[in-house]
């Protein structure tokens, strides 16, 4: 199994499409089911609250991306889908056609899932560059002998790391520091674990603990577009990153990407013609996604709070968890209980 960036956490929303797609064993085999999201003074090392999830149907999990595209690819090849894993597309042309093997092919739908770097998504609007959201992010992954299946998020001033464990006695670790700028080349490389331990090097101790063990360690830039104004045009399409990147802080990109090709198959299937399901595609996602992107940006600016402020968020935390601990749920009703499948 190779590194596919590591760990994803897949919501109750997300989970949805994907049973319904006949994999819910494989996924009920593969993942973690998660009990609760936990938020940490990472300096610290205190417990805030904690946020229940057990009640979540169907649950939410945590899955090794590699283990996830694998029994996609099973469920393609049970489902006698032809799926080409590995294949370079140079260019796609502007009917939607492109070489693939030295052949021209020309698809009655081009479907360009191509992520943040998208050129699909550039035959269907203005082209434009992905801007730097002043975030970088250090993925990572350690051996563990704890199994606590919580995602811990450690809220730090201009900081935070997220936890969580994956199959195999593994731990999941994303950190994220807020930059001015991203000068590297590129926008992913491998870094020194002594940069990622160097910019949490004021934590308490078990943040120091838990990156005392990272051995190797890659670095992203966080980069955006803003949301396409048009997710479609002629027989091309457009989804997920390459429609719609978002910020890693509500765990929804590869979730809204998987509710969007639900919605999109399900558009093309009930419309008389391509042009009437692709605009109900756009119709139906775009609010949804928008409101996502928002409430993700608004993590992390709560995440990552100085001072009096930050003290004062934490207090109302654990306050909010005391007393009302089905708020945080409630107030992501709207995100986690959403049925593209109904
Ligand atoms: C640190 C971090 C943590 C995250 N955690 C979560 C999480 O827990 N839950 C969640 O829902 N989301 C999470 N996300 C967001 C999530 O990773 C993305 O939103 C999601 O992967 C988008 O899926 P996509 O299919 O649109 O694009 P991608 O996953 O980027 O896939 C695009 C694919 O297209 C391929 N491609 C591109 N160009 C070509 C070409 N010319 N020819 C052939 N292939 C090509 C690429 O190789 C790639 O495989 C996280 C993101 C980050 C950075």
């Amino acid at each position: 199994m190779t590194e596919v960036g590591a760990g994803l956490q897949i919501t109750p929303n997300g989970a949805r499409a994907l049973n319904d797609l006949g994999i819910d064993r494989a996924l009920a085999a593969t993942g973690v089911t998660a009990e609760a999201v936990v938020p940490m003074d990472a300096m610290a090392s205190r417990e805030i609250t904690r946020f229940d999830l057990s009640s979540q149907t169907p649950p939410y999990r945590f899955y090794h991306r590699a283990a996830l595209v694998d029994i996609l690819a099973r469920g393609c090849d049970a489902a006698d889908v032809t799926i080409k894993l590995g294949a370079q597309i140079s260019t796609v042309n502007s009917d939607g056609s492109f070489a693939l093997d030295g052949a021209l092919v020309r698809p009655a739908l081009t479907i360009g899932a191509d992520g943040l770097h998208s050129v699909v998504r550039g035959l269907v609007n203005t082209p434009t560059k992905p801007f730097f959201t002043g975030q970088v992010a250090w993925r990572a992954m350690i051996k563990t002998d704890k199994h606590d299946p919580v995602a811990r998020i450690w809220m730090a001033p201009g900081r935070h790391m997220v936890t969580y464990p994956l199959p195999d006695n593994r731990l999941n670790i994303v950190a994220v520091q807020q930059r001015s700028q991203w000068a590297d080349e590129g926008w992913h490389h491998s870094d020194d674990p002594g940069n990622l331990r160097m910019a949490f090097a004021d934590c308490g101790w078990e943040v120091k603990s838990i990156l005392g063990e990272v051995e190797t360690v890659n670095l992203w830039g966080l980069f955006r577009h803003p949301v396409a104004v048009k997710w479609h045009a002629g027989s091309i399409a457009i989804l997920g990153d390459a429609a719609h990147p978002t910020l890693p802080f509500l765990a929804q990109g590869a979730n809204l990407a998987i509710e969007d090709a639900y919605v999109l198959a399900l558009c093309c299937d009930e419309a008389v013609t391509l042009d009437e399901g692709l605009r109900s595609y756009q119709n139906k996602r775009r609010a949804r996604v928008v409101r996502a992107i928002e409430a993700a940006n608004k993590n992390a600016r709560n995440y990552h709070l100085h001072g009096a402020k930050r003290l004062v968020a934490h207090a109302g935390l654990k306050a909010m968890g005391k007393a009302v601990p089905t708020a945080f749920l409630s107030r992501l009703g709207w995100l986690y209980d959403h049925d593209v499948t109904a």
